[in-house]
């Protein structure tokens, strides 16, 4: 209860709510579940928070719980035991796995909201081909594409033979973010095709392959809250996904991200809606898709016409951690509207400032790297918020626990301003190893 005091709102006016106060069960262990969590507790409504499994950040504010986000059973026992009025699900992996037909299909859940998409609306992000095929039949401009099996490998090559240089191919099922390569020569094309589908390069997430036209042009990110039938977009925000400065190096989950994007104007957004977010809500309708929860546009800017390149059916992260501090609406009431299929009736309320984060990682990352680092240095971050990634509690310390290790978020009047206030915080923080980014922004000067 003490969290809901943290609210910027009056406390009558949460007695006022007091029949709608809930206990909220949050999914995932990021920097974005951090976010998440951090906000929701702001809000009147958040009686009580757990997150499975959660990180240090979120044992701070919430409740963590030792529990897997896919072991559905599990959640299912603690929801019933918890009287959880509200799931909220952060990673891709419970959503693709059904958690939201699961709920919904069982008598002793189906009173639960999910906020999330169905396991069939999930698979916009679960197949790139199913994506390809929602895209073309609903007219939303998309690059030119084919898919191929290991029966079909062979002309999978004659189709790269057609097209022009760099090759795109895309591993059609979940891959951790890395079934996508780009690659200059044919040749080498054609033998990573096989590796794909023949040697099964990725599992079974490669044993369907999309090959895609290349698109030359500056990728950028949507976000959208649905409940199915409208939806709000909402602010626009970039993030750096290699290791090294400059884009250099390999890829990672993210380094950093600024919010807003400021290359995108109105024009552009005003295309984006009209061309891209409202056909894709238009077409859940259409086809029937239940869909509670977040749609994340990968798009590419090609000489001023937005592409879309993929769906992802979850908030970004590190984007969550410069999207969500800018969003002044209470995120539990709009979730709520999600789940009742009312988000119309929000007015939707963004802090015009910008925000930045910065991404601290484990020395390494993202090849080998060791775990278990001491983080000192927490208590002294002034005018920046520390959103927790891969830490845990070890005997009362915070250890690093993962590849992305804290996100180091702030506000400023323009992203120079913010991501300033990141690096003089950074400074202050240390653990062994420890590697960021320090050209976060530099691009968009
Ligand atoms: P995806 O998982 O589809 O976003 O692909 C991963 C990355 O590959 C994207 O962030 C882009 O940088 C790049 N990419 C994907 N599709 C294309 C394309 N058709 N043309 C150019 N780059 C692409």
């Amino acid at each position: 209860l003490f969290n809901c005091f943290l609210s910027s709102k009056p406390i009558i006016f949460a007695r006022q709510l007091k029949t709608t106060h809930m206990t909220i069960l949050l999914l995932g262990s990021g920097g974005r579940e951090h976010a998440f969590a951090w906000k929701m507790v702001q809000s009147p409504l958040c009686e009580k928070l757990f997150v499975a499994p959660g990180n240090a950040g979120t044992a701070a504010i919430a409740t963590n719980l030792a529990m897997s986000p896919t072991d559905f059973e599990a959640i299912k026992a603690f929801a019933i035991q918890e009287n959880v009025g509200m799931v909220v699900v952060g990673p891709e992996d419970p959503l693709v796995k059904g958690i939201y037909d699961f709920f919904l299909n069982d008598p002793a859940l189906h009173h639960i909201p999910v906020i999330g998409p169905s396991k069939i609306g999930a698979q916009l992000e679960g197949s790139k081909e199913f994506a390809k095929e929602f895209l073309i039949k609903h007219n939303i401009p998309t690059a030119a594409y084919d898919s191929f099996t290991a029966e079909t490998v062979e002309q999978g090559c004659e189709f790269l033979e057609t097209l022009q240089p760099p090759y795109v191919l895309k591993a059609d099922g979940l891959a951790a973010g890395k079934g996508v390569l780009i690659i200059q020569d044919l040749a080498e094309a054609k033998e990573e095709l096989r590796n794909m589908l023949v040697h099964q390069k990725f599992g079974v997430a490669s044993s369907k392959v999309v090959i895609e036209e290349f698109l030359d042009g500056i990728e950028l990110s949507c976000f959208v809250l649905t409940d199915g039938k409208s939806y709000k977009i909402l602010p626009t925000a970039k993030d750096y996904k290699r290791i090294g400065e400059g884009d250099t190096g390999l890829n990672t989950g993210g380094m950093g991200a600024v919010s807003p994007v400021p290359y995108v104007d109105a024009v552009l957004m005003e295309k984006i809606e009209t061309r891209i977010v409202k056909p894709t809500i238009d077409g859940f309708q259409k086809d029937g898709i239940a869909y509670k929860g977040f749609v994340f546009i990968g798009l590419i800017n090609v000489n001023n016409e937005p592409i879309v390149i993929e769906y992802n059916v979850r908030m970004g992260d590190p984007e969550t951690e410069v999207v969500i501090p800018r969003l002044k609406t209470d995120l539990v009431e709009l979730f709520l509207a999600v789940a009742n299929e009312k988000l119309d009736e929000i007015n939707l309320e963004i802090d015009p400032r910008s925000a930045t984060t910065v991404m601290l990682v484990s020395g390494g990352y993202p090849e080998d790297f060791e775990k278990g680092k001491v983080i000192t240095g927490l208590e002294n971050v002034q005018d920046s918020i520390v959103f927790h990634a891969g830490t845990k509690l070890d005997q009362g310390a915070v250890v690093s626990n993962g590849g992305r290790v804290l996100a180091i978020t702030s506000y400023g009047n323009d992203f120079q301003e913010a991501i300033k206030k990141s690096y003089q915080n950074i400074d202050k923080l240390h653990f062994d190893k420890m590697f960021f980014r320090k050209d976060i922004g530099n691009d968009l000067k």
